[in-house]
C-alpha cells in the first residue's frame, strides 16, 4: 500500500533544494536550482518504475504503460517551482503523491487498462516571469511565442531562459497533447485555505477553480476644505467608494463560492483636512460558477451607479483581466467522493479560490483533491500539512487513479 514514510521523506528531501535561511523554499523556473529538483524527482520516477522524459517546455513526465497502449492516459500532475520563500507542500506534494501512486501500483503488481503519466509542470507559479502555468499551457497547446517574450527582474525573457536550460523555444508546439491521448487530469494539492481545517477533515473534493475578474474603479468628485464645506452638498468619492465596497462584501457573502477583494486603494489629493477629489481602487471578484460571477458583477455595477448618482460623483470602471472559472468534471468528482469513502474520509466539496494547472485544460475532464492546510497558510515558510493528511490524500489519489484508469 501507500508508503507514507517514503512520501514524507521525499517531500522533506525535495524541500532542501532551494532552501532559504528564512526556512522557506525558492525554486524559480529554468534555473540551476530547478534543474536539481527535477533531477531528484526524475530519480524518484525511475524508482517508481516509470519511463521518464522531459518535453519541449521542460515538463518532467513519468509514464507507466497500461494493458492497452491505444488507450488515452490518465494524467496526474502538479508543479515543483515555488514562489519566493514558499512552502514545502505547494505543488511538490502533488507530484510526489503521483509518483507514490505509481510506485504502489508497481509494488502491488497491478496492471491498469490505461497508461498513467505523472507530470511536474514547468513554472506554475509565475513568480519569475509573471506568466505562470507555462508547462500546462504548452500541453494544452495555448502557449504562444509572444508570451515567451515576457521578462524576469533581470530582463531575461522566457525564451532566453529556456535556451539557457537547453530547450529550444521554437519547439514548444511539440509539448501539446492531442486530446485523444488524454482521458483525464487529476491533481492533489494543499487547500491553501481553512475550509477543511474548520470541518475537521483531512481532505476534500474540489468543485471547480475560481476565475478571477479584475477591474479598476475610479470615482471622481469634488475636493474641498474639510472644515469649510458642510456635510450637505459634498461630492465625496471616498464615501461613495465605501458604500460600494460594503455592497461588494455583502454580495460575495450572499453567493456560494464567491469572493470579492479590494486590494488596492488610493485617495487624491490625500490631505488630512481635504475632502478627497478622486478615489481609485481595484476589485478582484472570483467565483467557480461564471453565471454567478456575472450576476454578482451586474448587481455590484447597478448599485454602484445608483450610489454615484445619489452622491453626485462620476464612476469609471476599467477592465484589467477576466479569466473563466473552470468547473471540475462531475463524474471525476464522483470518483473522488467514492475514493474518499474507501479511505474513510467523509467527502465534502469545496471550491478552489487559487488557480492551478488544471485550469488550462479545456479538452479533457479535470478533477482535484485538496489536503488540509494548517491555519490556511500557504506561499509562506510556515505552510504545513500533517504526514497523516498527506498519506490520506495520497490514498484517495490512488483509489481515484485506480478507478479512472480502469475500463
Ligand atoms: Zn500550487
Amino acid at each position: 500500500m501507500i508508503q507514507v514514510e517514503r512520501l514524507w521523506n521525499r517531500l522533506m528531501e525535495l524541500s532542501q533544494i532551494g532552501k532559504q535561511p528564512s526556512g522557506g523554499v525558492t525554486r524559480f523556473s529554468f534555473t540551476k536550482v530547478e534543474q536539481r529538483a527535477k533531477q531528484l524527482v526524475a530519480s524518484y520516477m525511475e524508482e517508481a518504475g516509470m519511463q521518464v522524459r522531459e518535453d519541449a517546455v521542460g515538463n518532467l513526465i513519468g509514464r507507466r504503460d497500461g494493458r492497452r497502449a491505444d488507450l488515452p492516459a490518465v494524467l496526474i500532475g502538479s508543479h515543483i517551482d515555488t514562489v519566493p520563500h514558499g512552502g514545502k507542500f505547494d505543488g511538490a506534494l502533488g507530484v510526489l503523491a503521483g509518483i507514490e501512486v505509481a510506485q504502489t501500483l508497481n509494488e502491488q503488481q497491478i496492471e491498469l487498462d490505461h497508461p498513467i503519466e505523472v507530470i511536474a509542470f514547468t513554472d506554475e507559479e509565475g513568480s519569475r516571469f509573471g506568466l505562470g502555468m507555462i508547462g500546462s499551457r504548452a500541453i494544452a497547446g495555448t502557449l504562444t511565442l509572444e508570451q515567451l517574450q515576457q521578462v524576469d527582474q533581470d530582463g531575461i525573457t522566457i525564451w532566453e531562459a529556456m535556451e539557457q536550460s537547453g530547450l529550444d523555444p521554437q519547439n514548444i508546439g511539440e509539448a501539446k497533447r492531442e486530446p485523444s491521448t488524454v482521458k483525464a487530469y487529476v491533481e492533489l494539492h494543499i487547500e491553501q485555505g481553512r475550509v477543511l481545517e474548520k470541518e475537521g477533515l483531512p481532505a476534500g473534493v474540489v468543485s471547480g477553480i475560481a476565475g478571477p475578474y479584475w477591474t479598476k474603479w475610479n470615482i471622481s468628485g469634488e475636493a474641498g476644505h474639510a472644515g469649510a464645506t458642510p456635510m450637505d452638498g459634498r461630492k465625496d468619492p471616498l464615501m461613495a467608494a465605501t458604500e460600494i465596497m460594503q455592497f461588494m462584501e455583502e454580495q460575495a457573502k450572499k453567493h456560494p463560492a464567491t469572493v470579492a477583494t479590494v486590494g488596492q486603494i488610493s485617495v487624491k489629493p490625500g490631505g488630512v483636512n481635504v475632502i478627497p477629489g478622486e478615489v481609485e481602487f481595484t476589485l478582484d471578484l472570483r467565483a467557480i460558477d461564471e453565471a454567478i460571477r456575472d450576476a454578482v458583477e451586474t448587481n455590484i455595477k447597478a448599485t454602484a451607479e445608483q450610489v454615484c448618482l445619489k452622491r453626485d460623483v462620476v464612476l469609471n470602471i476599467e477592465h484589467l483581466q477576466r479569466i473563466k472559472p473552470v468547473p471540475c468534471s462531475n463524474s471525476i468528482q464522483e470518483v473522488i467522493r467514492e475514493a474518499c469513502r474507501k479511505t474513510g474520509v467523509e467527502p465534502i466539496t469545496l471550491p478552489s479560490g487559487a488557480g492551478h494547472d488544471g485550469m488550462q485544460f479545456n479538452e479533457w475532464p479535470i478533477g482535484m483533491i485538496f489536503i488540509r492546510s494548517k491555519d490556511g497558510i500557504s506561499h509562506n515558510p510556515a505552510e504545513w500539512s500533517s504526514k497523516e493528511d498527506c498519506g490520506k490524500g495520497t490514498k484517495i489519489l490512488y483509489e481515484t487513479v485506480l478507478a479512472l484508469a480502469s475500463e
